[in-house]
């Protein structure tokens, strides 16, 4: 441990520890920009200047290693002017449009500016132009608003190992974008939106769909479903100020219908469901010796689009299963459609998701049929939170209401969905009884839980034993892919999540600013909701699903038959990195 002080109190931290992180552990607040936590720190931004005692000069405190001895202030008349030119500087280059700007209240620039009494613009000068690129059907950016932290690049390049985006020039001239100036539609983006929730500014969102959602709710002739992703229950309520880590799975099914859909259905459901398809798939190819092993699981479109860029080879090792949400409008424009005589065509399917990819995916012509898409419109959870405020809907205070039947029925196995190594674990519970005959007494597989990058198990099916690996963001699945094509680790099955910790981390999720990152572990938070109310449901095990079992019964026949492959299952196209 090495002692120092900061600003006169007495502090020991780790060797090698950075006087950012050294005044973390004294709970003394040193701002930042540029700095993300595991992700990024470069020192530029220069907004974390602090003073060390008989060093020449000012120092950037999340690059700055401490020493022993050191004497540290961090709260000095230099310091806070030093921190405001900084950013008025920024600020001269800045389209200050804050009342139009998606980010006002959750933006880590206007907040210093608040906090540091930036009340005037002393060096407005030349402003670059840009234009706002918003051909992707998952992200805009709009440079206008761009701070040229660097940290959607860091997130995109070092977690995601894609490479989408990068800065280019030098200086004032510095721009942060894909490369020859392309759109992000024209490169190798997954649309994960991991560099969305990276950005401390207004610089990057997602492609807004609310006003589609709304013109179709205020449309009469249309019958407009809702369906949200299990991890959406995980978060919606940080966008009101309630406590990260609890479920508001009830108060999220009373704000849908208060918006005005039709009806409320539930993912969860459809999770089920893709339980009952990819298991029986899983047994299908492990039973057959010339199938492609190991089987991924394909709930994650921006894994998927991965995939198809960057691990082709791999395709034939998708499971065929559509992602649970474009099951679910499937189902919603055939079975629902029918037993309810309703024109499908007059169905319109909203999707309330944590990721920005199910945009692209909600898209993909091959995920409909008869002229129609699965999926009509998909909204994040940052965009539900802004339809529930534009409604003033008092979200806190709602009281709690279900789901409608039977589509808005589910077990615990549906719920953790949202969780890294949820899916894996799903599975496990349906396969471990349909292979053994056997109740799996304890349904908790805590070997594929947890933030652990990649990890890994055996599961004995009556001395049939089964090798699983569960991996999360783009850039572990690459690490994976890599050790299996090099025949360094061979498996069954795989689970994929495109983004780091899952869905409860997706980039259409609440986003948290770079300081409370730094002291909340917000993946492992958010997925205990999930756990937690896997735990206190009555059924955990997808195959236990009454209405999972009813819609077998009365439309697909069994899994995999040729009715469910028709509505529940898709394909894959290889693609270049530049189209
Ligand atoms: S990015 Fe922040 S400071 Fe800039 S316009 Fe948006 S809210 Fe205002
Ligand atoms: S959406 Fe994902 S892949 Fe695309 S630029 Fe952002 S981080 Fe990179
Ligand atoms: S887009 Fe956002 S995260 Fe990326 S460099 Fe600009 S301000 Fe930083």
């Amino acid at each position: 441990m090495i002692n120092l002080t900061i600003d006169g109190i007495a502090v020991s931290a780790p060797e090698g520890s950075t006087i950012l992180e050294a005044a973390k552990l004294a709970n003394i607040n040193i701002p930042t920009l540029c700095y993300l936590k595991d992700v990024q720190q470069i020192g530029a931004c220069r907004i974390c200047l602090v003073e060390v005692k008989g060093a020449r000069g000012l120092a950037a405190a999340c690059v700055m290693p401490i020493s022993e001895g050191m004497e540290v202030r961090t709260n000095t008349a230099t310091i806070r002017a030093q921190r405001k030119l900084n950013l008025e500087l920024l600020l001269s280059n800045h389209n200050r449009e804050c009342t139009s700007c998606v980010r006002s209240g959750n933006c880590e620039l206007q907040a210093l500016c608040t906090e540091y009494g930036v009340k005037e613009y002393p060096y407005d000068g030349i402003k670059k132009e840009f234009t706002v690129d918003d051909l992707s059907p998952s992200i805009v950016r709009d440079n206008s608003k761009c701070i040229s932290c660097r940290r959607c690049v860091a997130v995109c390049n070092k977690i995601q190992k894609i490479g989408a985006i990068g800065a280019s020039q030098r200086g004032f001239a510095t721009v942060i974008g894909c490369v020859f100036d392309r759109s992000l539609a024209d490169s190798p983006c997954v649309n994960c939106g991991q560099c969305i929730n990276a950005c401390p500014v207004g610089a990057l969102h997602e492609k807004e769909s609310i006003d589609d959602v709304w013109a179709a709710i205020n449309n009469p002739d249309l019958h407009v479903v809702v369906q949200p992703a299990p991890a959406v229950r995980a978060t919606i309520g940080e966008e009101f100020g309630m406590e990260m880590g609890v479920a508001q799975t009830g108060k999220l099914a009373a704000s849908l219908r208060r918006l005005g859909f039709d009806k409320v259905f539930d993912t969860d459901f459809a999770a089920d469901l893709t339980i009952m398809e990819e298991g029986t798939e899983l047994l299908g190819r492990l039973g057959n010796k010339d199938a492609a092993l190991p089987m991924i699981t394909s709930c994650s479109p921006g894994w998927i689009k991965y995939c198809e860029t960057f691990y082709p080879e791999f395709i034939p090792n998708l499971s065929s299963c559509k992602s649970p949400h474009e099951m679910l409008g499937a189902v919603i424009k055939s079975y629902y459609a029918e037993k309810n005589n309703i024109d499908p065509k007059s169905i319109y399917v909203v999707s309330v998701m944590p990721c920005t990819a199910k945009k692209f995916e909600a898209a993909r012509p091959e995920l409909g049929r008869d002229g129609m898409q699965d999926v009509d419109a998909v909204l994040t959870v940052r965009e539900l939170a802004r339809m529930i405020k534009q409604a003033g809907i008092d979200f806190a205070r709602l009281p709690d209401e279900d789901f409608d039947d039977v589509l808005g029925d589910s077990t615990g196995a549906g719920v953790i969905f949202g969780a890294t190594g949820g899916v894996m674990e799903a599975a496990l519970r349906t396969v471990y009884e349909v292979v053994t005959g056997k109740t799996l007494e304890n349904v908790e597989f805590h070997a594929v839980r947890g933030t652990e990058g990649i990890k890994e198990a055996e599961v004995d099916l009556d001395g049939k034993v089964v090798r699983v690996a569960v991996a999360h963001s783009t850039g572990s699945a690459k690490a994976l892919l890599d050790a299996v094509k090099a025949g360094e680790k061979s498996y069954d099955f795989i689970e994929v999540m495109g983004c780091p910790g899952g869905c409860v981390n997706g980039g259409g999720q609440p986003i948290v600013s770079a300081k409370d990152q730094m002291y909340v572990d917000v993946k492992a938070v958010r997925a205990k909701a999930l756990y937690d109310e896997d735990a206190g449901k009555a059924l955990r095990k997808s195959h236990e699903n009454p209405s999972v079992k009813k819609i077998y019964d009365e439309y697909f026949g069994e899994p995999n038959s040729h009715k469910a492959h028709e509505l529940l299952h898709t394909t894959y196209t290889a693609r270049k990195k530049y189209e």
